[in-house]
């Protein structure tokens, strides 16, 4: 018999009708009574498509209104102490997105996902208290339909891993209390009858992690494994291979290990220790993170491959992770290119494919339908491989014949040029690019795309946008101004528009935090630029001032990391190809005279691999193709980057390898902290440190900003220093930006006449 297992299904529904009903129940058009309804429905609907797919490991637990590491932190009675007057769904949501009276938990990225999680709150006096409501409620409703499913669970490491310690004391230091909660927890669950699946995730062991880490491995599921013998325990991990923990599991009582065969091939090397231990290996090779349809011969073969060592009788097929970070499903594509939708599977075609491999791989009888399928499925993998669509000679000639790829004048030399050029004072101020996009602004864009204006009348739109755009930039005094972006949706959807090899879909959404979702593009082909997609836009800016423009493109790096990228080149090769056209939008922009360009780069960090081992490589052409994105600039062309996050302490020297002559960063809510590491390694570029939050529709004062400027200029030297927010207005008002950036040029202003 063929065995097969999903290590975790998508929630927020195939028309987002949890995202829907969540937001309407916040604005208080419905009441709580509606989500349940709605997310019973969903629970109900996504158990039945994996029981109709065939899938043996089905699971619970895999829902959650807002995230499973908030569920889990619920779970363990975790709740923070600012919550405390709090209940149910009123606390639920509070701790999420924050209450009149408390602000909400953190939230941060999953892993090297774009799924992001509410972090835990722990201190040393932090007690727990089981609640296990939700876990057995969502068992007992799949047993109700006549599916056992297995209950998914964040280990017990993974959550005090990724908790936030609030005073400075060790998380571990409560691993034992937070295992005897897990522990009443099982008891409960055993009495369900033989055999139920706890499936506990612990990604964290795809990290490196320190010895005492690994040293709690061991005794934590040593103790969970000996609560029944009804309980079979599997241990999940994804991203990456996690060996070091394999190791130690294998000399555990669980009954499984789940590990991804497609991002962490490594794994290969523990399979001698998995047959030594006759444990079941749930085998990860389904993608669980990128769209493209599996080519089932070659999953096949991999699966032969781990057979080769693990008896396959202790073999279960599976996903790599998952299926959260992939869309939902192809049916409502009724616009893409055929030949791209037929390369592409999201979650539920997904089933459809691990049901055919794991009756190949199981020797099972075919179905006539099987047949056809996979005949298919050779067809699509076939037409992909040959596609004239993906494959451009072209292109691919240039790439290997490109004779610049870098700037060849040392930064030193181009400074002197520029500021001669471009005359601008120190600390001068700029703004990020975007202006508030307003109600207005988009309807253009809806309208237009929807052919209910025309194209003269869009434009005219956009460029009255810009010119209240510069009249005010101008009104105020800022030294360097921007168009706004008016144009733009988003600052990778926009450039991957305009590109060739970029597609888009209508509907595959994937859970970014909460109700929120992002609609990566997918990147299926060999990318080129085929025209222009900025300088008419920015010229015209130019054109309505006698003050600095500056030019605004989006970085390779950051388009390729916020999108899907097809899986048949390696990732810095398809990063090269946008490189390249990147490239030529500079040299178009410089060629009609714009003269200061800012490449973003709000994506670069988000890029890197979890483990220490494979850093260097992405480093390396991360840093490589964003050089020769800028590569043509002239001497006398100022390329600014930047990029939205704070942390730069085990980045800076790559930064600076980026070779950028002017890199705006985010750094308000820290002072001058954040700055310290610059000066520490004598970091040589100019800076353009935030002076102000602007996540926050608060006003600054002057006053704040004249302090903040000046703890600014304790640690860098004002000719090396820009000032500026930060990061783009986009989601501002137009009155908060308007009052915020005249305190901040009035702030400069001040600081220079002390100065
Ligand atoms: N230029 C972009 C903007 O201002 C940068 C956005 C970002 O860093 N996320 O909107
Ligand atoms: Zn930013």
């Amino acid at each position: 018999m063929s065995k097969n297992y999903v290590i975790g299904f998508p929630r927020i529904g195939e028309k987002r009708e949890l995202k829907k009903v969540l937001e309407s129940f916040w604005s208080g058009e419905v009441d709580f009574n509606e989500v349940e309804y709605v997310a019973n429905e969903l629970k109900k609907r996504h158990w039945s498509y994996q029981k109709r797919a065939k899938v043996n490991f089905i699971s619970s637990n895999d829902f959650s209104y807002y995230d499973n590491m908030l569920d889990t932190t619920i779970l363990l009675g975790a709740i923070p102490k600012r919550f405390e007057n709090l209940e149910d769904e009123e606390l639920y949501f509070a701790m999420a997105r924050g209450s009149k009276d408390c602000v909400a938990m953190e939230m941060t990225k999953w892993f090297n996902t774009n799924y992001h999680y509410i972090v835990p709150e722990i201190s040393k006096n932090t007690t727990f208290k089981l609640n296990s409501k939700k876990v057995i409620e969502e068992y007992k409703q799949s047993k109700d339909l006549a599916i056992n499913t297995k209950i998914n669970l964040v280990g017990p490491i993974t959550f005090l891993g990724l908790s936030k310690s609030i005073d400075n004391s060790d998380t571990y230091f409560h691993i034992n209390s937070v295992v005897e909660e897990y522990c009443k927890l099982l008891e409960e669950i055993s009495s369900f009858g033989s055999d139920v699946v706890v499936q506990f995730d612990e990604p964290l062991f795809v990290k490196d992690l320190d010895s005492k880490i690994l040293s709690l491995i061991k005794p934590v599921y040593d103790k969970l494994s000996l609560v029944s013998t009804n309980i079979k325990i599997v241990v999940a991990t994804y991203f990456e291979h996690s060996n070091e923990a394999t190791k130690i599991l294998v000399n555990t009582n669980i009954w499984a290990l789940a590990l991804d065969f497609v991002y962490g091939s490594k794994n290969f090397e523990v399979l001698e220790d998995i047959k030594a231990s006759n444990k079941v290996l749930i085998a990860g090779v389904v993608d669980g993170r990128n769209v493209w349809k599996s080519d089932i011969s070659k999953k096949v073969e991999l699966l032969e491959k781990i057979a080769k060592v693990v008896n396959k009788e202790n073999i279960l097929v599976s996903t790599s992770c998952s299926l959260l970070h992939v869309p939902f499903t192809l049916e409502y594509e009724l616009s893409l290119d055929k030949d791209i939708k037929s390369w592409l599977s999201f979650a539920k075609e997904k089933l459809v494919e691990l049901k055919l491999i794991s009756k190949v791989f199981f020797e099972e009888e075919l179905t006539l339908e099987d047949k056809s399928l996979l005949k298919e499925n050779e067809q699509s993998n076939r037409s992909r491989k040959e596609s004239t669509k993906i494959h451009n000679k072209k292109i691919q000639n240039k790439i290997n014949s490109l004779e610049i790829l870098e700037r060849k004048d040392i930064f030193e030399d181009r400074i002197k040029a520029q500021r001669e050029y471009f005359k601008y004072e120190d600390l001068a101020t700029t703004t990020i690019g975007s202006f508030p996009q307003t109600p207005e602004i988009r309807k253009n864009r809806r309208d237009f795309k929807a052919s209910t204006i025309s194209k003269d009348e869009y434009e005219l739109n956009i460029k009255e946008y810009i010119n209240d755009c510069i009249s005010f930039q101008e009104s105020i005094g800022l030294d360097v101004l921007v168009h706004g972006e008016p144009e733009r949706n988003d600052m990778v959807e926009y450039f991957g528009e305009l590109l060739e090899g970029f597609a888009f879909t209508k509907n595959a959404w994937v859970q970014s935090y909460g109700s929120r979702c992002v609609k990566p593009p997918l990147i299926f082909g060999d990318v080129s630029r085929e025209n222009p997609m900025t300088v008419e836009w920015i010229k015209y800016a130019q054109s309505k001032t006698n003050k600095i423009v500056k030019g605004m493109l989006t970085g390779p790096v950051t388009i390729l990391n916020w999108s899907f990228v097809r899986d048949d080149k390696p990732r810095n090769e398809v990063a090269k190809q946008i490189a390249l056209a990147i490239a030529n939008e500079v040299d178009d922009l410089q060629n009609a005279g714009i003269k200061m360009i800012q490449v973003d780069e709000a994506a670069f960090k988000e890029g890197y691999p979890l483990r220490k081992e494979n850093i260097k490589e992405y480093e390396n052409w991360a840093v490589e193709n964003f050089k020769l994105s800028v590569s043509k600039a002239k001497i006398d062309t100022q390329i600014h980057t930047h990029m939205c996050y704070s942390q730069f302490n085990d980045i800076i020297k790559t930064i600076e390898a980026m070779d950028a002559d002017v890199i705006s960063i985010e750094t308000a809510r820290s002072g001058n902290e954040l700055l310290k590491i610059f000066k520490e390694v004598g970091y040589k570029q100019e800076v353009g440190p935030g002076v102000y939050d602007i996540h926050s529709p608060r006003i600054p004062s002057v006053e704040e900003m004249v302090k903040q400027i000046e703890a600014l200029l304790e640690v860098l030297p004002k000719e090396q220093l820009w000032i500026n927010p930060d990061c783009g207005l986009k989601t501002r008002k137009w009155p908060e930006v308007k009052q915020s950036l005249e305190n901040m040029v009035k702030a400069v202003n001040i600081v220079r006449e002390n100065k």
